[in-house]
């Protein structure tokens, strides 16, 4: 129930109402019980119909969860209501535009019944934020913006509106640009990509065949993603790359010239592209907290790393660290002890920090040695795609690691 802020103590107080935000309640509520746990929300937190958009988070975009994003969230209970609406990934396929080196991925030689699946943003929001609202064990403040934040030795404060909350930890969930963490000095480095992720639902001639594509091209990298068909006709989710000088153009393109486009960068591979639905942008950055956690605080999400999604990691990196937070809080909260004391939040980053690394690593290379048009670098990545066709144990290496398995 959103309720309005008042001068209270809780144990835990989530800023910011996002997939992270939304992912962490969910897991604290489940895991840790007995903790009184607050998630706060600019947006109005309310059940939303499948057309209407809910928080930033969950809008036009689709994402594509990973197999262990897959376990996390059945584990939650929330798979059978994802799994109606979600695509199956039962292959990847990885090429060049204009080389005839190419990637083919496949859940069956895996032994997986799936690489992962692709939902619609608002729907996963739907079901994300339906549950949150629905939890015993989360109480909500919404729509209330938390405008200060100050630390003691024994508690964090958060200013909402004209009222405070105190609580024994706070999460700042609260987006890239994240205003708390700059309220707390905590530097961020911030690298510009000069391009745009274009974004948009289309439909195709073929059906997909929970085939996902990954085309590099000379302008940047397009992704058509397997949906679920809807009234008979075949579905995809366009992920488009694109410098910044060319983005104001393809927005603005009708349709059909939009289309022809998309297609002449894509190629054939679903027949032909039929129509298209409203295109979405956003800027892109690699965007890195230079500290995660201090003293009863921790930056979770895209305040803690924002990246480009050209893998697909963003969300699947946020619910491996909002798990290990919880698993790492566990035996805290088992023993009495504080989950605020900076040793207990320390320990959950070095146990992320491998995973975060590596993570953050494979999502700047990919569009940096895609988008490199020098001959040494075209050869690299030919022999990458190449190698990961051809090399023993590679492709099941890729694929573990594009799994989160
Ligand atoms: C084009 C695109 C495609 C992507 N595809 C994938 C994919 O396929 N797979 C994948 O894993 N990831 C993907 N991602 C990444 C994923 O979308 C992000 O990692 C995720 O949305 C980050 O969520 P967040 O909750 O950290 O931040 P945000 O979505 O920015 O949410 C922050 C929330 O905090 C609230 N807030 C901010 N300030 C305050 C305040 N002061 N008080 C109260 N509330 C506040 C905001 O209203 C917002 O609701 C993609 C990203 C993009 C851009």
């Amino acid at each position: 129930m959103s309720e309005p802020a008042s001068a209270c103590n809780v144990d835990v107080a989530i800023v910011g109402g996002g997939m992270a935000g939304a992912a962490l309640a969910l897991l604290l509520a489940q895991r840790l019980p007995s903790l009184s746990v607050t998630l706060v929300e600019q947006h109005a937190l309310q059940p939303a119909t499948d057309e209407q958009l809910a928080v930033p988070s969950f809008d036009a975009r689709s994402t594509a969860l990973s197999c262990s994003s897959q376990r996390i969230l059945a584990e939650l209970g929330l798979w059978p209501a994802l799994a109606q609406r979600a695509a199956p990934i039962l292959q990847v396929h990885v090429s060049e535009r204009s080389r005839p080196a190419g990637m083919l991925m496949r859940a069956e030689d895996n032994g997986l019944p799936a690489l992962g699946y692709v939902i619609e943003n608002r729907l996963l929001g739907n079901v994300l934020l339906r549950a949150v609202l629905e939890s015993p064990h989360i109480r909500t403040i919404s729509p209330a913006q938390v405008s200060r934040i100050a630390l003691s030795a024994d508690s964090a404060r958060l200013g909402v509106g004209d009222a405070q909350l105190t609580a024994r930890l706070v999460v700042i969930a609260d987006g890239a640009d994240s205003p708390l963490r700059q309220q707390l000095g905590i530097a961020a480095d911030h690298i510009p990509y000069d391009q745009h992720a274009l974004v948009a639902n289309v439909v195709t001639e073929l059906p997909h065949a929970g085939v996902a594509y990954e085309r590099f091209t000379d302008t940047g990298p397009v992704a058509l993603l397997p949906l679920p068909d809807h009234e008979s006709r075949h579905r995809a989710a366009l992920v488009w790359t694109v410098p910044d000088e060319q983005f104001d153009e393809l927005m603005t393109l009708p349709d059909e010239a939009f289309l022809a486009r998309v297609q002449q960068r894509f190629g054939e591979r679903c027949g032909r592209l039929l129509a298209v639905g409203s295109r979405y942008g956003y800027p892109l950055a690699l965007v890195q907290a230079r500290e995660q956690v201090r003293s009863r605080v921790v930056l979770m999400g895209s305040a803690a790393h924002h990246l480009h999604p050209v893998a697909g990691q963003g969300f699947n990196l946020i619910l491996r660290d909002c798990l290990a937070l919880a698993e790492t809080l566990t035996p805290v909260v088992a023993a009495g002890a504080d989950i605020g004391d900076i040793a207990h939040l320390q320990q959950y980053f070095s146990h992320q920090q491998w995973d975060q690394q590596k993570t953050v690593a494979a999502s700047d290379w990919l569009p940096r040695l895609f988008s490199n048009r020098d001959r040494p670098q075209m050869l690299l990545r030919s022999a990458a795609l190449l190698g990961l066709d051809f090399l023993p144990g590679a492709r099941e290496w890729f694929a573990r690691e594009a799994t989160g398995l």
